[in-house]
């Protein structure tokens, strides 16, 4: 007989029952500070991490018919995890799920592919189109999700096929103009049950000495003007229409604000940073002090590019 924990489901049960699914990682009330970019968060009741399609789809299909409330990551990279953590199963598609290989000039990659293992890999096999990507963390899916995108390219140029887990656990696809690409947009943030499992990259052919020449060069501007070695989620706010983020909070005499342990970048505005052991409540506080400085002076509504997942209260940023 399967009994319900306080947390909403019987969290102990389906840990026994995921536990038994050949190759996939299972842990108890896993500290998700451990795994965000943010270093910040409270815990996943049960945090799943699959290594291949076929444990994957089986776990989707355990979830689904037991109806466990379930939430999908790739590297955590993009997402702000409430203190409360998050309530049922958190599937993450880790490196271990993270295969790449080529078809003349495509790209297949599994979703818990590292970004910049795919740009390293398709530079390897003289295939341009990913060069954008090579500085950018995170997954292959979380990249699809957001329509990741640097250096004047996106996702948006060279996704062609993306296969997903559906609603109902079985296996769809979308193609094309399908996946509704816009500015950090994507059909994915629609379905939101979607779970994305691989992606076709459709690449061009080009001499790799330029390929890696355009790969150094995006990475010596990322080393040079972002806060790498600092605990963030990248850009924090999307670029509003006509103005630039960063710029708007400089002049709103924001750079380098500093709030109990988490504050605003002194070497790029448009990062929120965590000095070390800040909560995710606190980390909101300065999107909620940013925001609020920007408006007074120039009258500009940010909104946050970060992604909140778990138990909030309520949406912070609705105010
Ligand atoms: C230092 C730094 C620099 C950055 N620079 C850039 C940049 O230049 N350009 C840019 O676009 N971003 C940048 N980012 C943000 C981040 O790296 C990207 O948004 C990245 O694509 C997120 O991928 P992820 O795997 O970490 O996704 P996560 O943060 O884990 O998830 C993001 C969203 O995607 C969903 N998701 C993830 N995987 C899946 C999946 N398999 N199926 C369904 N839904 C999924 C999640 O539910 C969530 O809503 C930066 C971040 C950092 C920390």
């Amino acid at each position: 007989m399967l009994h319900t924990s306080d947390k909403g489901f019987p969290q102990d049960d389906a840990f026994d029952i995921i536990k038994s699914i050949d190759g996939i990682e299972v842990t108890l009330d896993a500290p998700l500070s451990e795994w965000t970019r943010f270093h910040a968060g409270g815990a996943a009741d049960l945090l799943a991490l699959p290594s291949s399609k076929e444990n994957l789809l089986e776990l989707m299909y355990l979830i689904r018919r037991r109806s466990w409330p379930m939430t999908v990551l790739g590297h955590a990279s993009n997402v702000l995890v409430a203190d409360k953590g998050i309530r049922g199963v958190t599937v993450m598609l880790s490196p271990r799920l993270g295969r790449i290989r080529v078809e003349g000039e495509s790209l297949f990659c599994e979703a818990g592919a590292p970004l910049y293992e795919v740009a390293a890999f398709a530079a390897r096999y003289s295939l341009s189109g990913v060069e954008f990507a090579c500085g950018i963390p995170g997954s292959v899916g979380g990249a699809v999700f957001m329509n990741a995108g640097a250096f004047d390219g996106s996702m948006a140029d060279v996704v062609v096929q993306t296969t997903y887990i559906g609603e109902d656990g079985k296996l769809m696809a979308v193609h094309g103009n399908e996946h509704n690409f816009s500015y950090r947009h994507s059909c994915f943030a629609d379905k939101r049950e979607a779970v994305i499992l691989e992606t076709k990259l459709q690449l061009t052919r080009e001499p790799a000495v330029d390929i890696y020449g355009r790969m150094a060069d995006f990475a010596s501007r990322r080393y040079a003007t972002q806060p790498l070695s600092s605990y963030s989620a990248g850009s924090a706010f999307r670029r509003p229409a006509g103005y630039f983020a960063g710029k708007l909070i400089t002049d709103a005499g924001m750079k380098g604000y500093t709030r109990g342990r988490a504050g605003v970048s002194s070497k790029h505005a448009g990062f929120i940073v965590n000095h070390g052991g800040a909560s995710a409540q606190e980390i909101v506080q300065i999107f909620l002090d940013v925001r609020r400085a920007v408006f007074e002076r120039d009258s500009v509504r940010l909104e946050p590019e970060v992604r909140l997942i778990g138990e909030w209260d309520k949406n912070p940023f609705e105010t």
